[in-house]
């Protein structure tokens, strides 16, 4: 698809969206009502890929030169009676074409084992693309947005701010253009409706349970996602504002050195006001558990599918 076709189509979008997304929930509603009136509130955690390891010392400031971090690309599956959610996509299908226009130095920066795209695993469990009505990204880095080309039809969610960076103004490694080529863009559209002291937000469903916050720093307009399970447990999926969560226990930003070897922040200040600001409510409210994106070991603490929790 040419750029102009692709400009028009999320134009279009920007208008049609709200229309389109009281049109998609209704229909999910119609849809599954029809397969399982009790439609569960759940969440699942689908490991994709993971790094093959670095020291933490390089993901933090702080951090142990000697404890070798493997981080893991991750996909959220959101079971909702009023629609299936993933937020992010991890690596998928066709990440290895799409890595492989990276120079010899970025390949070893970045470098990832293990790959076992979503799709595929859904499809293990007799799941298809259908059973996702929209995708949310938190930004449009290469490793959030390596299965978006598996999921072709599916709306894709984001801030129109971090779709433009992406499209305008994004390099590699950080940003894969051939994997934003085919995706089916919406316009997302955050309000001042404040949320835990965060100003612009989006309750998706209108039920408390999946709340978008705006992140931005990290990437032009990420968002991070608050899930408010049904067993009282909450969670705060914050993309990567930080890599780790000791970034946000010792109000800790990237290494400087990352910088210098490969920029992946947008605004290092906004980001280090982000990671405060996640710092306090951790401080605040010690049951939340925060979730950096890549965080292998706060993952270890979520469902991995195909289990699920409530
Ligand atoms: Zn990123
Ligand atoms: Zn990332």
């Amino acid at each position: 698809m040419t750029y102009k076709a692709q400009l028009t189509r999320f134009i279009a979008a920007a208008f049609i969206l709200p229309f389109s997304l009281v049109f998609s929930s209704a229909f999910a509603s119609a849809e599954q009502a029809q397969s399982n009136t009790q439609a569960p509130f759940r969440i699942s955690l689908i490991h994709t890929a993971q790094s093959t390891g670095s020291p933490e010392a390089l993901l933090v400031e702080g951090g142990s030169w000697v404890k070798i971090r493997k981080l893991v690309h991750g996909s959220l599956l959101i079971e909702h009676p009023e629609g299936n959610l993933l937020f992010d996509t991890g690596l998928g299908r066709q990440i290895d074409q799409a890595f492989a226009h990276n120079s010899w130095w970025q390949r070893q920066l970045f470098a990832y084992e293990n790959v076992n795209p979503a799709l595929d695993q859904m499809r293990e469990q007799g799941l298809t693309e259908r059973h996702i009505s929209a995708i949310i990204l938190s930004h449009l880095h290469w490793d959030h947005t390596g299965g978006l080309p598996d999921f072709p039809n599916t709306p894709v969610w984001v801030q129109p701010q971090g779709l433009d960076q992406a499209q305008h103004r994004a390099h590699r490694p950080a940003f894969l253009p051939e994997l934003l080529e085919n995706a089916q863009w919406s316009e997302l559209v955050l309000s001042a409706q404040p949320y835990l002291g965060f100003a612009q937000t989006l309750d998706i469903y209108q039920d408390g349970r999946l709340i978008l916050v705006d992140l931005s720093g990290h990437s032009e307009g990420q968002v991070g996602l608050f899930v408010n399970l049904d067993s009282g447990r909450s969670l705060f999926f914050i993309g990567d504002s930080s890599w780790v969560i000791e970034g946000i226990k010792n109000n800790k930003p990237r290494p400087s050195i990352v910088d210098l070897v490969s920029p992946v922040d947008w605004s290092r200040v906004m980001n280090d006001y982000v990671i405060e600001k996640i710092h306090n409510l951790s401080v605040k409210y010690p049951d939340l558990v925060i979730v950096p994106a890549h965080d292998e070991i706060v993952a270890g603490s979520i469902a991995l599918f195909p289990q699920y929790e409530h």
